[in-house]
């Protein structure tokens, strides 16, 4: 089972509409797929056409205890479920500081209910943050997915992503690895698209070999800006329900082939 992290703390970078699309593309091709929602604002949820009002079990109540991942989970198209989330997470933020392994519940969670789910792929959505949950994605995953708009900026953030996944991989995950970068809203053919880009490629050519960024890479599929896939949340659909023809349906598929091409060489996490 691979647990994929989508993870900057950017926020509107692309994350949310990365992890929905690649879980809907890789649900697609036939895999089982779980997507998580980590983020308090429930945008993941909201673009799957799940409203996690009332008495909808949240992943919430999997970070306080009080259910299992398998009874949050909810089917939202075919093979691909989803673990919502709403505002009542932004909390557990809080109610956590003073718990202890409040680094490894969502870890020890999925690993409680991998005998039964049998999902080929997890996929994590994570807030534009380095709190816990963050942390908990990083400790859970096997790889992490960093979105990226390739603006002058870009690169900014990037030692701070770098700092907390060596640490993560140091004290809680001695398997993380940065798969690698997608390039989000991409302006093809633009000079700064590609300067970036070259300086991105530099970058992660001179990373530690002992680092979780060894490997890492800029995944080749790019995701232009496309207005459908801005759209989709509105209607409660993933960009291949919603406009299955659109550029930005053949981009994530193109990702979604390429992570599938990637050998699978994840493997059970240990316990820290
Ligand atoms: P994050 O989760 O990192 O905050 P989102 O995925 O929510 O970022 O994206 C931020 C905004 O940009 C959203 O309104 C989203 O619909 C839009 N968006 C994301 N990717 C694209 C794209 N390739 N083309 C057009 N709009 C996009
Ligand atoms: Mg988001």
């Amino acid at each position: 089972m691979r647990r994929i992290a989508v993870m900057n703390q950017k926020g509107g970078v692309g994350k949310t509409t990365t992890s929905v699309n690649l879980a809907a593309g890789l649900a697609r091709a036939g895999q089982k797929v779980l997507l998580i929602d980590l983020d308090p604002q429930g945008h993941a949820s909201i673009h799957l056409g799940v409203e996690a009002y009332g008495q909808v079990p949240t992943i919430y109540q999997v970070f306080t205890g009080r259910k299992k991942l398998t009874e949050v989970q909810q089917l939202a198209c075919e093979n691909l479920w989803l673990a919502p989330a709403n505002l009542d997470l932004a909390a557990a933020e809080l109610e956590l500081v003073d718990a202890q392994n409040r680094e490894v519940i969502l870890r020890d969670a999925i690993l409680a209910c991998e005998d039964q789910g049998a999902f080929d792929y997890i996929v994590m959505d994570c807030p534009p943050s380095l709190t816990v949950l963050t942390i908990n994605a990083l400790t859970a995953a096997t790889e992490v997915f960093i979105p990226l708009q390739p603006h002058f900026f870009a690169l900014q953030g990037l030692s701070k992503l770098f700092e907390t996944t060596a640490l993560v991989k140091r004290r809680l995950n001695r398997q993380l690895k940065v798969a690698g970068i997608v390039l989000c809203l991409y302006e093809t053919g633009t000079r700064l698209a590609a300067d970036i880009t070259d300086d991105l490629t530099r970058f992660l050519e001179e990373s530690d070999p002992q680092s979780p960024w060894a490997q890492a890479r800029i995944f080749s599929s790019r995701i232009r800006r496309n207005i459908k896939l801005a759209e989709a949340p509105s209607f409660g659909q993933s960009i291949f329900d919603y406009a299955p023809k659109c550029t930005g349906a053949e981009d994530y598929l193109g990702l979604a082939n390429e992570v599938l091409a990637t050998a699978n060489q994840a493997t059970r996490p240990h316990a820290a």
